[in-house]
Formats: structure tokens, C-alpha cells, sequence
């Protein structure tokens, strides 16, 4: 198919939902995909931090391939073996003890809001402003954006929305029904926020204090994307409920709600559920996708070259930038005009980026990226 049928395509059959950028991709390795055309670009997206190990990593498809060919799907009716392997490799990866499996990022917000309601026997939560947790009606209730809340509404009550690095704010929030506080460790969507040093801890301290559960959502910022493998690891703080997805799979759809065993313990047989949730297939892809990250060092990787990366960009000294912020390769850059005409002028010299709220470059290619393609991106930038 030309570029133009797959555009024409889509304008006729696919709901409008999403503005895209124009063009048909058809190939990807490591960090480099490639359009119909046959142009490549330097992919500083990744599926929106979600191909951490690179596209079409070997690991993946050599595991995704061996497992298709003897079991896809199998329901949570019976055990599969690449479902206990995985979550025993999340347990040793995290201070949890349990985990449920889902197909994405809202789902494992949605099975967090569940279980933190049924193990406090409270209702409400407080989010943080800026915050995005997904587009499902429970996780909508704590995303903060009005534009993407208001249409859909009435919505979950009592969510209350607090100013994100006020820990006070917080503190003043918490009542007698709050059952959680839901925090991304770095804000993502809402353009790369990193908090103080002592927030997260803060916070940990308050919600013990006052008998609340902390759900930290890693979402964006796991799987080695900040330069650890979960970025409340950079604050030294132990959540109660973490949520994850995107990487988590190497591509491959996938979520995961992970609890400490008092909290988990609290969902019974038949308190949540999902058909597709850890089937063999998906497990496998997280397995070769989290093996890859092992052997390749890629946790550290993101820490070295997205520290070169920040400094490259900080050398840069443009006028329009207001500020550049990151942790390992999770980086934003801040322009005091509309950023959308830089997306599209790096994709035309080969560079794809993602702009959010018009003003804030998002970069957060593959950790597999090299220093020659970070300097080549750099350069386009420039
Ligand atoms: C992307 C994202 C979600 C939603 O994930 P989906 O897979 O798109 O449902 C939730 N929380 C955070 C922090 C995210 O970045």
C-alpha cells in the first residue's frame, strides 16, 4: 500500500481520535525506524517509553516467535508458566509481593483504585495536578487535564487534585474516606516534572502517618527508563501499590498492578479480572523484553548517555528553550513558542519527537540509543 491509501484508509475507517503525524512506518530496529518510503529516523518517541530495549529487540522476537508457536492465549482459568516466571521476576525487581496482570497503563491504574479501595474500606483518592493515569473512566478521575475529563463526566467522586511537589497540600487533603494518594514518581504527560529530593519520601511519611495507601504510578518511568529500573528508587521510597505497562512488554501490549502482600491479600477470587491478563504470549514478551535489559545494561545505559544527552542539549543555549529537565532518558525540553513546527522540522531531517501541551519537547528514545545518534539529534535540534 502507498502512503497515500494507508492515510485515506484511516481518514475513512479509523475513529478521529488522535492527531497523527504523516507517515507510514513499516520498519524498526534498536533505535532507528523506517517509513514506507524507506526513510529512516532517529526514533526519540519509542512508542511513547514503551520500546525501551529498541525495536524489534532479538530477545523479544525470538521470545514472542517460540511462544506463539505453543501457546497465544489460555485465560486466567489455568496456570501458564511464562505468567509465575514473570511474576516472580517483578517480585525480585521490586519491594512488592504480588502481582496482577492487565493489557495496559489504565488497567493496572484501574486494578490499583479497586484493590486500594477494598483493602481501606475508604473511597476517595487524591491525585496530583498535572497528573495522567489513563483514559478509562476510574483512572480519567485522577488525570487532571480538564479538556480530557470534563466531556465524560459525572466521574468517579471524590477525587481531589493537590499541587504536585507539596507535600503540605497533601497533608491538608487527607480525610477520614481517603483510601490513596496516586502519584507518577516523574510526571510524564504533563512534560517531564521531577520533583524535590525529599517529596516522595515526604509523602510516604505523611500517608503512614495518617493510615493512606501510596500508589506510585511507574507507568512512563519503569523498566530502566530514569536510569533505574523504577524511579521511586532515585527517592529511597517503598510504595504500596505500583502500577506498570508500557515497557513492560518490549511493545507487546501489557500491565501489571503490583502490591505489598497486606494490601494484596485484600483481592479475593473473583474481586477483579481479565480475560487476557498475563497470557503466555505477553509474559514471554516481558520476559525476553526484561532479559534484555539485564544483558545489555541497559538500566545504567539510560543513566550514562541520558546524562550526555541533557548536557548536549543544555550546551545548546537556544533563546526560545525555558528549560531542560531529565532523568536518565526521560527528558523535556520547555520552549517559550509552539513546539509542533520543531516536531515537524527534525521529522523532515530524519528525527521523530513528540511535542506535549504545544511547549514541551518529550524525549524518550530507546536506552538503546547510541552517542552518534544522540549527537545527530542533538544537531537537528540545533
Ligand atoms: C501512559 C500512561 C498511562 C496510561 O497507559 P495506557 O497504556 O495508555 O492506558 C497511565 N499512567 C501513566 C503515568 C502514563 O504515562
Amino acid at each position: 500500500m502507498s502512503e497515500k491509501d494507508v492515510m485515506e484508509k484511516y481518514a475513512r475507517y479509523v475513529m478521529q481520535t488522535y492527531t497523527r503525524q504523516p507517515i507510514v512506518l513499516k520498519e524498526g530496529k534498536g533505535a532507528v525506524v523506517k517509513d514506507v518510503n524507506g526513510k529512516e529516523y532517529i526514533d526519540c518517541v519509542a512508542g511513547i517509553a514503551v520500546n525501551n530495549v529498541g525495536h524489534c529487540h532479538p530477545r523479544v522476537v525470538s521470545a514472542i516467535k517460540e511462544q506463539a508457536e505453543h501457546l497465544i492465549h489460555i485465560s486466567n482459568l489455568y496456570y501458564n508458566e511464562p505468567q509465575a516466571q514473570l511474576a516472580e521476576k517483578i517480585v525480585e525487581l521490586t519491594p512488592i509481593d504480588r502481582v496482577f496482570f492487565c493489557n495496559s497503563g489504565t488497567e493496572a491504574v484501574e486494578a490499583a483504585l479497586k484493590l486500594a479501595r477494598k483493602a481501606s474500606g475508604k473511597k476517595e483518592f487524591i491525585a496530583a495536578e498535572g497528573s495522567f493515569h489513563g483514559r478509562t473512566l476510574g483512572a480519567l478521575s485522577i488525570t487532571y487535564k480538564e479538556k480530557y475529563r470534563k466531556p465524560f463526566e459525572p466521574l468517579i467522586p471524590g477525587a481531589r487534585f493537590v499541587p504536585y511537589n507539596d507535600v503540605d497540600a497533601i497533608q491538608d487533603t487527607i480525610n477520614n474516606e481517603t483510601a490513596a494518594v496516586i502519584l507518577e514518581p516523574i510526571q510524564g504527560e504533563n512534560g517531564i516534572r521531577i520533583p524535590s529530593e525529599g517529596y516522595l519520601g515526604a509523602v510516604r511519611d505523611v500517608c503512614d502517618e495518617k493510615d493512606v495507601l501510596l500508589i506510585l504510578d511507574e507507568v512512563q518511568t519503569g523498566f530502566g527508563r530514569t536510569g533505574k529500573w523504577f524511579a521511586y528508587e532515585h527517592y529511597g521510597v517503598e510504595p504500596d501499590i505500583i502500577t506498570m505497562a508500557k515497557a513492560l512488554g518490549g511493545g507487546f501490549p501489557m500491565g501489571a498492578m503490583c502490591a505489598k502482600e497486606d494490601v494484596a491479600r485484600c483481592f479475593k477470587a473473583g474481586d477483579h479480572a481479565s480475560t487476557f491478563g498475563g497470557d503466555p504470549l505477553a509474559c514471554a514478551a516481558a520476559l525476553g523484553s526484561i532479559a534484555a535489559i539485564e544483558e545489555e545494561n541497559l538500566v545504567q545505559r539510560a543513566e550514562k548517555v541520558g546524562a550526555y544527552f541533557l548536557q548536549k542539549l543544555r550546551d545548546l543555549r537556544h533563546e526560545y528553550v525555558i528549560e531542560i529537565r531529565g532523568k536518565g532518558l526521560m527528558i523535556g525540553i520547555e520552549l517559550s513558542i509552539d513546539g509542533n513546527a520543531i516536531v515537524d522540522m527534525a521529522r523532515e531531517k530524519g528525527v521523530l519527537l513528540n511535542c506535549i501541551s504545544d511547549r514541551i519537547i518529550r524525549i524518550v528514545p530507546p536506552l538503546v540509543i547510541t552517542e552518534q545518534q544522540i549527537d545527530r539529534v542533538v544537531e537537528v535540534l540545533g
